[in-house]
């Protein structure tokens, strides 16, 4: 495989279509938004900068990358010549099947067809194409170009050889691949999106505050980050997006979506991407202040 396209230009698609281009594959990254296509580029710039401050790479590699992605926001001219297409748009099924269903009418016949998807069935995506053994989940974690896991997920029909150049491309990429099966919420967002949303319900039934629960997560289980800014660094439309995903396939009250959550989204409060969330974030500033809204007893 050599050439990618990669569909979506948002928190994930920038960083994949980072790793792949840092490892030289040919990169088309995709989006109806001009300005999310400037803003991505302008992401993965930075982003490469960190990695040559720290010395992880050369700055021959940081423009070698950066030439090997082109953009487009033109679907079907830009998926041609693929013969990978990761697919890392908007988290919304109708979404995704309409996109699958164009990718498969433009995309090489050989191409594989992934998606980057946290919780939509792979097999229901897969059913949209006249190529299901050749559609694959791709799930990379969040941030792209740090994190080392892929979830693999396998639809019904998905074939060994498709799961199998999936596996080597991702270890291709520098990451450690695992195979899942295609269950709601696979396993990543299955065990991951009940913690989270747990933790709002707590904030939300006055168990304790913002800052509470994330360092008694942080500090009694060693997470990196508590679960409150884990939920704004994701994006809470996403959280919102998966919880629904995992009450709706296993029809399961336990995956029903915090009241708090749904107001937080339908009131555009959506995480980091939004500027405020359970935290408030301003441009350039590393500090974590508490939202207002959770500031009061
Ligand atoms: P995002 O909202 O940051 O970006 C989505 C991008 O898709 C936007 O730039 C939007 O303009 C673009 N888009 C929408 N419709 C499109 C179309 N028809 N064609 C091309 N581009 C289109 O979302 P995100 O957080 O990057 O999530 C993308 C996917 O990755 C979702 O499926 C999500 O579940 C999954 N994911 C997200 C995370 C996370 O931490 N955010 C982690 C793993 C997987």
């Amino acid at each position: 495989m050599k050439n990618v396209a990669v569909i979506g230009s948002g928190t994930m698609g920038n960083g994949i279509a980072h790793v792949f281009a840092q490892m030289t594959y040919k990169v088309t990254l995709i989006d109806i938004s001009e300005d999310a296509l400037r803003k991505a580029l302008s992401t993965i710039e930075k982003n490469l900068d960190r990695q040559l401050a720290k010395e992880l790479i050369s700055a021959e590699v940081k423009q070698a990358t950066i030439q090997n992605i082109t953009t487009s926001t033109d679907l079907r001219s830009g998926v041609a010549n693929a013969d990978l297409v990761v697919e890392a748009a908007t988290e919304n099924a109708d979404l995704k099947l309409k996109i699958f269903k164009d990718l498969d009418e433009a995309a090489p016949p050989n191409a594989i067809l992934a998606s980057n998807t946290s919780s939509i069935s792979i097999t229901k995506i897969a059913s949209v194409t006249k190529r299901a053994d050749k559609v694959i989940g791709m799930h990379f974690m969040n941030p792209v170009p740090v994190m080392k896991l892929v979830e693999v997920i396998r639809g019904y029909s998905t074939s060994d050889k498709t799961t199998e150049a999936i596996m080597h491309a991702s270890k291709a990429l520098g990451k450690i691949p695992v195979e899942v099966n295609d269950y709601p919420g696979f396993i990543a967002n299955r065990i991951l999106m009940p913690m989270i949303n747990e933790a709002i319900y707590s904030l939300y039934e006055g168990v304790a505050g913002v800052e509470e629960i994330d360092t008694v997560m942080k500090l009694g289980m060693a997470h990196p980050m508590g679960p409150l800014q884990l939920a704004d660094f994701i994006g809470l439309d996403v959280c919102l997006s998966i919880l629904k995903v995992l009450h709706d396939g296993f029809g399961n009250p336990k995956y029903a979506p915090c009241p708090l959550l749904v107001n937080m989204v339908q009131a555009g409060h959506k995480g980091v991407k939004s500027g405020a969330g359970f935290y408030t974030y301003t441009a350039g500033s590393k500090d974590l202040v508490v939202a207002a809204q959770f500031t009061k007893r």
